[in-house]
C-alpha cells in the first residue's frame, strides 16, 4: 500500500524500525497532493517547506536514538479556522483572506510539541457555516469517492484530504455536525469530543457554546492517538474542563460484551433514506453479535433540534462576527466616506451570502421584543434536548444512529434551498446542544458512497465511544480508500 494511504500507527512502527523516514512520508503525501489536489481542492494553503523541515528534524531525532512521540513525523492537515502562527488563517472568507495570526491555537501548540508534520490549512464553509464546503469564498472541495459530489462540511477539506491520501490525519471543528458529517460522506473516522474536552483557544469562534475541535482519521486507533494529544485542560480557554485525561488507546480492547446501546427511533425515521437505515440496522446486528445489548429508545424532543440550533448558533455567530469591522485585521473596504461607511462596506464585501443570512437571523433573534420569543425559547428547547440525553444515559452506555440521513449529494444540489441544506445535519445538532461526545465511523456503502455510523456517549465518555467504534471496525473493516484513478472526473 502507498505510504500516503497508511494509518499513522502503522507509519510510526515503520519509522521506529527505520524502514522509512519521516521525510519519505512527507514526500509521499505531497506527491499525492501534486497528483490529485486539482481534482479535490482540499487545501487553502500548503506548508510544504515547513513540513519538510519538520520531517527532517524528526529523522534527526530518530537517528540520534531519541524516543519519538507516537505521531512524530506524521502529516496532519488543519482546518483553516484554527490559528497557526505565521501561516495564513482565512476561515475560507474574503474578510480574513490576508490574516496571518501572531499566535498558535492551543491544539496547534500541542501538535508542534509532539513533532507532527503540518501539511497545510484545509478548506471549509465560510466561518464553518454550512454542510458541503460549497460556502467557501474561494472554491468548493470535491468528494474523493465521486468528485461531482460534495465532501460534506464544514470540515470538508479536512475529511477529503484524509480520504484522498492528501494527509494522514486532520483536525476539524464541529458546531452542529461539521466533523462527523464530512467524515461520514468521505468514509473516514471523525470525533466530536465533549464540550470542554479540547481547548478552543485560537479556534475562530462561530457559536461559542457549541464549537468543539476534534480529529479526523483513517481508523479508530489513529483517532485515539490524536485525542491523546489535543484533549486536556487549558487555562487559556475558560470553558475547558480540568479532568483526568485517560490514555485513549487503552479503550481499544475489541470487547463490547454487556455494553448497553440505545437506538433512538427519532433518528431512524422518515427523514432517513431507507438504504442508509438498512446499513445502520446491519451495524446494530454487528453490535448485538459482539455481545452488546442493543434496543430501541426515544429522545422525544429531537424535532426541536433544528429550529433551536438555527436560533442559538446564528445568535452567537452574530455576536462573534461583530469583530470583523476592517479596523484591526482582515479585509478593509477602500475609500469609505466615514467610519460607519467603512464598517458597512467592509462587511458587505467581506462576508458571503450564508454568513450574512446567519448574522441577520441571529441579530433578529436577539433583538429587543423578539429575544424571549426566539432566543430564550430556543434555550428552553436546548434544556429539554439535553434532558432527553441525561435520561437515556441513565440506562445506556451509548446511543447509536446514522450520522446523516443520506450519502454525499451532488454539488449545487442544495445551494438554492437553505432548509434542505440544514436538514442534512438533523442527526448531529442535538449532540452539540447537549455538549456530549459523538463519533462517525464508516459503516458501509450505498451506491458506492460511504455511510457513517454515529455513536454518542456520556459527557467525557470518549473512552466508551472509542471502545465500541474499535470493536466495530475490527469486525467489519469498512476502512477503505477511494481509487481516484478509476473515477470518471466531472468538470469543476
Ligand atoms: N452545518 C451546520 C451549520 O451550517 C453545522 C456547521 C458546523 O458544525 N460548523 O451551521
Amino acid at each position: 500500500m502507498e505510504l500516503y494511504y497508511m494509518t499513522a500507527h502503522r507509519l510510526h512502527e515503520m519509522l521506529v524500525k527505520k524502514e522509512i523516514t519521516a521525510e519519505e512520508i512527507t514526500r509521499a503525501v505531497f506527491g499525492r497532493i501534486d497528483a490529485v489536489e486539482d481534482k479535490i481542492r482540499a487545501y487553502v494553503t500548503l506548508t510544504r517547506e515547513l513540513a519538510e523541515q519538520k520531517a527532517r528534524e524528526v529523522d534527526k531525532a530518530i537517528a540520534d536514538g531519541e524516543t519519538i512521540p507516537p505521531l512524530a513525523g506524521i502529516p496532519v492537515a488543519i482546518k483553516d479556522n484554527m490559528c497557526t502562527k505565521g501561516v495564513r488563517t482565512t476561515c475560507s472568507s474574503k474578510i480574513l483572506y490576508n490574516f496571518v495570526p501572531p499566535y498558535d491555537a492551543t491544539v496547534i501548540k500541542r501538535l508542534r510539541e509532539n513533532s507532527v508534520v503540518m501539511t497545510g490549512k484545509t478548506n471549509l464553509d465560510e466561518f464553518a457555516m454550512g454542510s458541503s464546503t460549497e460556502n467557501s469564498a474561494f472554491f468548493p472541495t470535491c468528494n474523493p469517492w465521486d468528485t461531482s459530489r460534495v465532501p460534506g462540511g464544514s470540515s470538508g477539506g479536512s475529511a477529503a484530504a484524509v480520504a484522498a491520501g492528501e494527509t494522514i490525519l486532520a483536525l476539524g471543528s464541529d458546531t452542529g455536525g461539521s466533523i462527523r458529517q464530512p467524515a461520514a460522506y468521505c468514509g473516514v473516522v471523525g470525533l466530536k469530543p465533549t464540550y470542554g474536552a479540547v481547548s478552543r483557544y485560537g479556534l475562530v469562534a462561530f457559536a461559542s457554546s457549541l464549537d468543539q475541535i476534534g480529529p479526523l482519521a483513517r481508523d479508530v486507533t489513529d483517532c485515539a492517538l490524536l485525542c491523546n494529544i489535543i484533549c486536556g485542560h487549558d487555562p487559556m480557554d475558560s470553558t475547558s474542563v480540568p479532568y483526568d485525561k485517560p490514555d485513549y488507546t487503552s479503550f481499544l480492547t475489541g470487547d463490547v460484551k454487556g455494553m448497553r446501546i440505545g437506538v433512538p427511533r427519532e433518528y431512524m425515521g422518515e427523514g432517513v433514506e431507507p438504504a442508509v437505515r438498512e446499513v445502520i440496522r446491519e451495524a446494530v446486528k454487528v453490535f448485538a453479535g459482539m455481545g452488546a445489548e442493543v434496543e430501541e429508545t426515544s429522545l422525544p424532543h429531537s424535532e426541536y433540534a433544528l429550529p433551536a440550533y438555527y436560533l442559538i448558533a446564528p445568535a452567537e455567530a452574530s455576536s462573534n462576527l461583530a469583530r470583523y469591522d476592517g479596523v484591526r485585521y482582515g479585509h478593509r473596504a477602500e475609500n469609505p466616506a466615514d467610519v460607519v461607511d467603512m464598517f458597512m462596506k467592509t462587511r458587505s464585501e467581506g462576508f458571503g451570502p450564508e454568513v450574512k443570512r446567519r448574522i441577520m437571523l441571529g441579530t433578529y433573534a436577539l433583538s429587543a421584543g423578539y429575544y424571549d420569543a426566539y432566543y430564550n425559547k430556543a434555550l428552553k428547547a436546548r434544556t429539554l434536548i439535553k434532558g432527553d440525553f441525561d435520561r437515556a444515559f441513565e440506562k445506556y452506555d451509548l446511543l447509536l444512529s446514522p450520522v446523516a440521513p443520506g450519502t454525499a449529494f451532488k454539488r449545487g444540489e442544495k445551494m438554492d434551498d437553505p432548509l434542505q441544506m440544514y436538514m442534512v445535519d438533523i442527526c448531529t445538532f442535538s449532540i452539540n446542544m447537549a455538549g456530549i461526545p459523538a463519533i462517525s465511523i464508516p459503516a458501509g456503502f450505498v451506491d458506492n458512497l460511504p455511510v457513517g455510523l454515529q455513536l454518542m456517549g456520556k459527557p467525557f465518555g470518549e473512552g466508551d465511544i472509542l471502545r465500541a467504534a474499535y470493536a466495530f471496525e475490527q469486525n467489519t473493516g469498512f476502512m477503505n480508500v477511494p481509487d481516484l484513478h478509476h473515477q470518471r472526473m466531472s468538470p469543476k
